[in-house]
């Protein structure tokens, strides 16, 4: 695909980069989040196809599905979309 991952050693952050153009773009991905997960979850869209804006807001939409996505009580993640409480915190609920 030629979207690759840099990652600073010293502090964890990680950023995209284009091997073909040897190009780096796009956001600065936080330690605990995994770029090649927003890659995936992207799909079929290149992210070298996106404007900065575009890639943003396509950042700021996958980040809203993982804390959506996680037990709003032990961080847990979730598989049923409907409840912010992992399955054993919903039953206690
Ligand atoms: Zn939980």
């Amino acid at each position: 695909m030629g979207v690759r991952i840099l990652e600073n050693k010293e502090d964890g952050y990680k950023c995209l980069y284009c091997s073909v153009t040897m190009w780096a773009f796009g956001p600065i991905f936080y330690k605990d989040e995994d770029p090649q997960e927003f890659l995936e979850w992207l799909g079929r869209i290149d992210p070298r196809s996106l404007t900065d804006k575009e890639l943003e807001n396509k950042v700021y939409d996958w980040r809203k599905t993982l804390e959506e996505s996680n037990c709003k009580i032990c961080g847990e993640p979730i598989n049923n979309a409907e409840s912010d409480l992992c399955l054993q915190h919903k039953l206690e609920d």
